[in-house]
């Protein structure tokens, strides 16, 4: 007669439970490096993951028996084309939300993080998070249906908000400038329409990981500053995104200037005096563009008459990168970043932006620390949010946790 201890029958579903863990760890290695266009053959798979080429087609014929991967012929040049592996687009989508204080846009992507398609949702800023997230939902609800789609397709979503956000609890924190989202969970709204699980970033974060992604040079720590109706700040440190220890790292905008002509202006943020935002966002230049007599309203008439050359709307520029720039100067000497991109509304003034920012880096940061620093405005759409939420609802849906509904 063989006896079986109940500790050894317990040690044997352990290891099978880890066995079967790993197993998953390392189908989302896999699935993750070809999702976002890292890896598109066994080879390239073997030599960012260490994994043996047995390894990595054993785990890719499992990934793709459950409809997640598909072959391809890839371009050939001069030779017989190589097969390229790409993520299945019939397996899923994933939704991205982005809020702005002026505009909010809803996007459908599918598992390689290609944008299918996307809209704005005219919400009235003041209306408040139900009301919005009826129109977003909606919103996101015809996309589907033109794409043939179903909300039963969405494997996760991301959304994205103006202001700081619980990195545990995935609420917003204190976005100010839009009443009665404090401690609001998107999540609930989304749970009424579907299962997926639904991530909240702060959108200078996304943007910067979807500038990150979207450049094939390898940069690994990088500044992405948000410039348009709010200011942000997105930190990309070894290739991920820096949240720090409650989520809000990057929070630039209520850093406080001393010692500038700026030092008593009331920040609407938090209250406070001399905050950064006080200066750098458009409604304060604006404003401040008014009062010398100027015929501006909003940022956009800040960026118009800038663009036709109006020296002061220029003199008022310039100067809202040098005092960005003397934040980035200590942000530098911190981090020590190989490339800062400016992004948001105000990116489409290039230089006029730049030297301001650019000459105040390198007066006041290291030399050792600015000798390889690029300083640039982003070259990319609108919908630098969307692709950085995409990227991590695609990580989430494909991480083991959310591979386990495939297996
Ligand atoms: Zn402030």
């Amino acid at each position: 007669m063989t006896v079986t201890s109940g500790r050894s029958d317990k040690t044997s579903v352990l290891n099978s439970l880890e066995h079967a863990h790993a197993g998953l760890r390392e189908h989302s290695e896999l699935i993750i490096h070809i999702a976002t266009g890292r890896a598109s053959s066994k080879t390239d798979l073997a030599s960012l993951t260490g994994l043996s080429r047995t390894t990595v087609s054993k785990r890719l014929d499992a990934l793709t028996r459950r409809g997640l991967l598909s072959t391809h012929l890839g371009d050939s040049t001069g030779g017989r084309p190589a097969m390229e592996i790409g993520v299945n687009p019939a397996a899923g989508v994933v939704a991205a939300v982005d809020i702005g204080l002026a505009h909010c846009r809803v996007g459908v992507l599918d598992l390689g993080v290609r944008l299918l398609d996307a809209r704005y949702v005219d919400i009235a800023p003041d209306a408040g998070p139900e009301a919005a997230m009826e129109g977003i939902l909606a919103a996101l609800a015809e996309l589907l249906t033109a794409l043939d789609l179903q909300w039963s397709d969405v494997r996760a979503v991301c959304v994205g908000v103006p202001g700081q956000v619980d990195a545990k609890k995935g609420t917003p924190i204190r976005p100010v400038t839009l009443p009665g989202w404090e401690g609001f969970r998107p999540q609930d709204a989304f749970s009424r329409v579907c299962e997926a699980p639904v991530l909240v970033d702060n959108d200078a974060n996304l943007m910067a990981l979807g500038e990150y992604r979207a450049r094939s040079e390898a940069v690994q720590h990088m500044l992405f500053v948000k410039f348009g109706s709010a200011l942000g700040c997105g930190i990309i440190s070894n290739g991920t995104i820096h949240r720090g220890a409650d989520g809000i790292a990057g929070e630039i905008a209520h850093v406080r200037l001393r010692g500038t002509d700026y030092g008593d202006l009331l920040c609407s943020g938090c209250g406070n005096s001399g905050c950064l935002r006080a200066v750098v966002n458009g409604a304060a230049i604006a404003t401040r563009l008014a009062a010398e007599g100027l015929p501006v309203k909003t940022k956009n008439d800040v960026i118009r008459l800038a663009q036709q050359g109006d020296p002061l709307a220029l003199r008022a520029v310039r100067e809202a990168g040098e005092r960005l720039g003397e934040v980035l100067a200590i942000m530098v000497c911190f981090l020590n970043p190989e490339l800062i991109v400016i992004g948001g509304a105000f990116a489409v003034l290039q230089d006029d932006l730049l030297a301001g920012v650019r000459s105040v880096v390198y007066e006041r940061a290291l030399a050792q620390s600015t000798r390889g620093i690029r300083i640039e405005t982003t070259t990319l759409s609108a919908d630098l949010g969307l692709l950085g939420g995409g990227h991590l609802a695609v990580e989430h849906a494909l991480s083991p946790a959310g591979l386990g509904t495939w297996f």
